[in-house]
């Protein structure tokens, strides 16, 4: 494949997002020969949405578990050491880092969720604000480059990861806007939207995840990684004072993931967080039906773009149809957003099933969905097993500080996973 190929590959992947797991095991296969020392040469120049090649564009499948980080890695490790594609896998494995580092700070997430809404209500209060902000979101606040990227994010669902940073420095350093609201505008229109990466992200780059240590989006860094495109930026702000907020409390132990019981009937519940029911580990259970469920509207109290909700909506609908087949059931249900639990104990009623198996689902939305619905399933005579895979107990358990204690165990991850 030719580089005038592959970037033309990539502008129709940004253009069309296929949900389907083939387009991504397409996606994938294309991007790998470029996975190498390509890849960690090139992956931070934003050539903007037409041209793709540097970088797999693969998040927003993976973000779902459409494919799997183990699928990624694996092809990449068949084509290249580990050395020459060092940075791309070391990229693969933030995402988990992230997922982990939340997971065992989860006041992080809950004090999000309760900023934010507070946020939100003062857009209404306060004009001045309202007017910032939606200048912002609009992409009108008369700096070229950040106004092109508004306008890509909620054209596109997607922004390449150095104009993200460079985007929420602007937003939280020169804008002086609310890092929270920040996050909650790309949360909205992310295809690949991560609880864990997006909020964490933000607060990386605003001084609060690595404390003190914050991003500053320079015009000079801005010109040269941009394909020339956006040559003179002025007046953003020359430095970051790190953003402050009240201690945050300890560290929590991962809570325990469901051991798979021996035996009984269970319905399968496929959400966003993981659409590879496939490949979950069900032990002795009898998979006896499979109920489909996307929660994409609880991303923000403000509304979600639409892109996102049928993107989530197709992989969580396309995981079904596979389960189906897979496991020789019926066509799965689609479970309405909103009272969810009881359409789901019908079914499970009607197939005489007394398990709901689904994958782990780590902060965020749907967890906490998860947690709200496990005392009305218990009530149903439905225990909620949650199989958590064997990459995220691998990685997670090292993600209790910066990123530096995951990369230095990658290795043996690699190996444990047999790669
Ligand atoms: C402010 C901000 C917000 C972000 N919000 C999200 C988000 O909501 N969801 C999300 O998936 N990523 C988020 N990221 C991380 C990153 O920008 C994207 O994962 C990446 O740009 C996806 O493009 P790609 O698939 O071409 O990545 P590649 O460069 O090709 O990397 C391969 C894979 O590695 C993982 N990865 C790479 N970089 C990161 C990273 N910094 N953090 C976590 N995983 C990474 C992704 O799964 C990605 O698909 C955010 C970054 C910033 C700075």
């Amino acid at each position: 494949m030719t580089q005038l190929d592959l970037i033309s590959d990539t502008a129709d992947t940004i253009r069309s997002w296929d949900p389907a797991r083939e387009a991504a095991l397409e996606r994938l296969r294309r991007f790998v020969p470029s996975s190498g020392r390509t890849y960690a040469d090139t992956r931070n120049h934003d050539f903007g949405p037409d041209n793709r090649s540097n970088i797999s564009a693969l998040s927003p499948w993976i973000r779902h578990r459409v494919i799997l980080e183990e699928e990624v890695l694996a092809a990449t490790l068949n084509r290249f050491s580990a050395s020459t594609a060092e940075k791309f896998i070391q990229e693969v494995f933030w995402r988990g880092y992230f997922k982990g580092w939340l997971e065992q700070r989860p006041d992080v997430w809950i004090r999000y969720r309760t900023a934010l809404a507070h946020q939100i209500a003062a857009l209404d209060a306060n004009s001045g604000l309202r007017k910032a902000y939606c200048e912002a979101v609009e992409g009108r606040t008369g700096i070229a480059c950040f106004d092109a990227w508004a306008k890509e994010l909620t054209e596109t669902g997607y922004l390449h990861n150095h104009a993200r940073m460079w985007f929420a420095s602007i937003w939280i350093f020169t804008l002086r806007l609310p890092w929270e609201l920040g996050a909650d505008f790309f949360y909205r229109h992310l295809l690949d939207g991560d609880p864990a990466s997006n909020t964490l992200s933000w607060r990386w780059v605003g001084g609060l995840h690595t404390k003190g240590k914050t991003y500053l989006a320079i015009p000079d860094n801005i010109a040269r990684y941009t394909g020339g495109r956006f040559r003179d930026t002025h007046g953003l702000a020359r430095a970051a004072e790190p953003l402050d907020e009240p201690p945050l409390g300890g560290r929590v132990p991962i809570p325990a993931a469901s051991a798979p019981p021996r035996s009984g009937r269970c319905v399968l519940l496929i959400t966003e967080e993981d659409t590879h029911p496939e490949s979950w580990e069900t032990g002795g259970l009898t998979v006896v039906a499979a109920a489909g469920l996307s929660l994409a509207a609880h991303r923000s109290p403000l509304p979600v773009s639409p892109a996102v909700e049928r993107f989530s909506s197709a992989v969580v609908n396309q995981g079904l149809a596979r389960s189906a087949r897979h496991f020789g059931l019926d066509p799965g249900i689609v479970l309405p957003a909103e009272n969810w639990t009881g359409a789901l104990a019908a079914l499970a009623q009607a197939a005489d099933a007394n398990m709901i198996a689904t994958a782990y689902a780590p902060a965020g939305p749907v967890g906490d969905a998860l947690r709200a619905a496990a005392a009305d399933l218990a009530a149903a005579g439905l225990m909620l097993i949650q199989f958590r895979r064997p990459y995220d107990d691998l990685v997670w358990p090292h993600a209790t500080a910066g990123f530096f204690k995951v990369k230095a165990k990658i290795p043996q991850i690699l190996e444990r996973l047999g790669l």
